[in-house]
């Protein structure tokens, strides 16, 4: 039996630890750094670092590294071990203040965008106290943020914090406005729930496809997928159930709040959830419960796939972002609440963003935008690349009766109060659930359900957090010079609900119709990376992101580039993937068979001219046409790859072209392979079936 609250967070930094190995003092201050963002001076920082490697050598660590989380998408870590000479020949091991807060890698091999010169090789990491540092694999581990020498941001990390002091700091001044003084810091939460498919070792190594690309670049579908619906928490199997069983442990160890597990829609596709927590801290987790997800599987000689589409033709996996914001007096801002008064301050709240989804579309896209998820938006069940928002029945209607308020204003006042009041008091739970919206109102917080399943959660956080604050900035702003701030407040809640009432769709977002409609709205259908990310650097955005102080244009521009780099090199790896199984495995096994079928065809003659040969004369035919345009198609692509890296100034004009010509030409590709894998006999085929790896575990 686990002891599961003696396991809980043992290999983590936490506020237990803290408080036992730091002195008083020292501990007091450290948590007023930790919860109001105030700076830790030197003397404190060496006893804070002091107790940190006390710790860690307890916990059988010899190292140290700044883990931080830079533009290439996963995280990073350089190790530095605690040893010093001594002088007499031995060594101490010694961790001071000054290396638990400043860290100096060598940032030269990471992506800048052309921000840091490459002889600029310095970067520095800086601890993120707010963030518990943790044991693992005999190294402590500081989650830090990452910039250049100049400071310029080279991180997920540190623009996240920079848009939560921004919420903040906006949140806080209409609370004020709104009367709650008392409130003086607002940290936004999240739960993301995190899907991922599990398949069988011996399956993965047998396809250079999944080693290289993470996805199948071939595969005929099976004959069975998911058609009937028999997954969706259907009970687990042995070998999963134990792996989920050992999955929980080790994130229960690193203080992570495993709470829900269970199977997916696709066969062998499966969910873990963690509690939410502040949203800073969720990233880390989300990070290291991606790494523990793909170590844990190992140890059952499964492979953890998180590519947002490993198979075609079945569901892809995705990262739900529950997101919500709360005061540090501990109230939900996004929680209805009971009596009407305190539904404005909500309502302020909700309609701060609604107007900041629906401003902010292409930034929201943007934030999920990658070679992957574009297989997956869209596609099957999996929300279309259209943003909205789903506020439920019951909130839908509360934001009807708002609207219906206005038109009856000039009335007087009454009939605003009255619009106001008879809001039924919105109980949690009763929002009903919508599985198709993009951005959906779940009782007590927003569900963006865009993200890939194995994005890095910080992108999309600090986007949304950055509009909703632009919201809120100008919602302050206009709410401190007038008088009567309550009747102001609602009056700009009918406004911004009347102006952007476009984005809110409570029907079904995955049918024809909404692609129709939401056109007919002016919505953004932003389709592709490429298609979407030239949006970054709109003017609106560039304005957006530097008032707020999240980016500067220069820092913009850097992920612009870094994003369109990182596009444009991986659909090259999965077109050189294609090419060489085309033509080192597919063709040989393929052309063995058709000889195979000449044997067999010229045997039967030879034995009587009578034997019918009709199957295998139709089968080599078939076969040896195929073969022919298969050859023609690769050749289209080595053309193309070849025109493609002439490009090498134009970063956007490269990534349209592998958008719309080479992923085209791989698909034409892939048409005529799977199509001769399903008349090639199994025992001639290279690789193994969706079949095999779909129902192997
Ligand atoms: P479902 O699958 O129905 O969407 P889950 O229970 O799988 O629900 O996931 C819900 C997620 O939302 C959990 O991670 C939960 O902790 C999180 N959540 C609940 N309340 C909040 C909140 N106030 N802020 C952020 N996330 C929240
Ligand atoms: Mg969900």
């Amino acid at each position: 039996m686990v002891n599961v609250p003696e396991l809980f967070g043992s290999n983590v930094f936490n506020d237990d630890v803290m408080k036992d190995k730091l002195p008083k003092p020292v501990y007091k201050a450290l948590k007023k750094t930790i919860q109001e963002g105030a700076s830790l001076d030197d003397s404190l920082a060496n006893a804070v670092a002091h107790a940190m490697k006390e710790w860690a050598i307890e916990k059988g660590c010899t190292h140290y590294t700044h883990w931080f989380q830079p533009l290439t998408g996963v995280t990073a870590e350089k190790h530095d071990s605690f040893i010093t000479p001594d002088g007499d020949g031995k060594v101490m091991m010694t961790f001071s203040g000054k290396e638990l807060i400043k860290g100096e890698p060598d940032a030269s091999s990471f992506p800048s965008g052309g921000i840091r010169a490459t002889f600029e090789a310095r970067g520095y990491t800086a601890w993120d106290p707010t963030s518990p540092a943790f044991a693992k694999d005999g190294t402590l581990y500081i989650p830090t943020a990452f910039c250049s020498y100049k400071g310029e941001v080279l991180d997920k990390k540190t623009p996240l914090l920079r848009s939560m002091e921004t919420l903040s700091k906006e949140a806080v001044r209409v609370l004020h406005l709104l009367g709650k003084t008392e409130v003086n810091r607002v940290i936004t939460t999240v739960g993301p729930e995190q899907e991922y498919f599990l398949i069988d070792k011996k399956m993965y190594d047998a396809r250079p496809d999944l080693i290289f690309t993470g996805r199948t670049l071939f595969g005929a579908p099976a004959p069975k997928g998911q058609e009937l619906d028999d997954h969706y928490f259907g009970s687990i199997k042995t070998r999963v159930s134990e792996f989920m069983a050992e999955l929980d442990k080790e994130l229960w160890s690193y203080g992570i709040y495993a709470k829900t597990e269970h199977n997916e829609v696709a066969p062998s596709q499966h969910e873990v959830a963690p509690i939410y927590t502040t949203t800073n801290v969720a990233v880390d987790n989300n990070e290291l419960l991606m790494e523990i997800l793909k170590k844990t599987a190992e140890k059952f000689d499964l492979v953890c796939l998180l590519h947002e589409k490993p198979f075609a033709g079945v569901n892809g996996s995705g990262k739900h972002n529950n997101w919500s914001i709360s005061t540090n007096t501990g109230e939900n801002l996004l929680k209805p609440g009971k009596n009407p008064s305190e539904n404005v301050q909500f309502l302020v709240f909700l309609a701060a963003i609604v107007k900041a989804v629906d401003e902010y579309q292409d930034l929201l896209r943007i934030s999920v935008a990658s070679a992957g998820n574009d297989h997956r938006l869209g596609a099957n069940e999996a929300p279309p690349a259209i943003l909205s928002v789903f506020l439920g029945d019951d909130l839908g209607a509360v934001v009807d009766s708002i609207e219906i308020g206005e038109e009856h204003e000039s009335e007087g006042k009454k009939n605003m109060d009255l619009g106001v009041e008879v809001l039924p008091t919105v109980r949690k739970d009763t929002t009903d659930r919508n599985r198709t919206s993009p951005f959906a109102f779940t009782g007590n917080r927003f569900e963006f359900r865009m993200l890939g399943s194995a994005a890095n959660i910080a992108s999309a956080n600090i986007i949304i957090n950055t509009i909703v604050a632009e919201s809120l900035k100008e919602f302050a702003d206009r709410l401190e010079t007038v008088k009567d701030v309550k009747s102001a407040a609602k009056r700009l809640v009918v406004r911004t609900f009347k102006k952007h009432d476009r984005i809110i769709f409570n029907g079904d977002n995955y049918s024809d119709w909404w692609v129709e409609e939401a056109e007919r709205r002016g919505l953004y259908n932003l389709r592709s990376v490429p298609d979407a990310i030239k949006h970054y650097i709109d003017k609106k955005n560039v304005e957006l992101f530097k008032k707020n102080d999240v980016f500067t244009f220069e820092e913009l521009e850097a992920r612009y580039e870094v994003e369109l780099e990182n596009y444009v090199k991986l659909i090259n790896i999965e077109a050189l993937t294609m090419l060489d199984m085309s033509k080192k495995d597919i063709i040989p096994a393929v052309t063995k068979y058709v000889k195979k079928l000449t044997d067999t065809a010229l045997a039967k003659q030879s034995l009587s001219p009578d034997i019918p040969t009709s199957l295998e004369r139709e089968l080599i035919i078939d076969l040896s046409k195929q073969l022919v345009s298969f050859s023609e198609c690769i050749k289209k692509l080595e053309d193309d790859l070849a025109k493609a890296s002439k490009f090498s100034d134009d970063n956007q004009a490269c990534a349209d072209f592998y958008c719309y010509t080479i992923i085209e030409d791989m698909e034409k590709l892939r048409k005529i392979g799977d199509s001769m894998e399903t008349q090639t006999a199994s025992k001639y085929w290279p690789y193994p079936s969706y079949g095999e790896m779909l129902f192997g575990v």
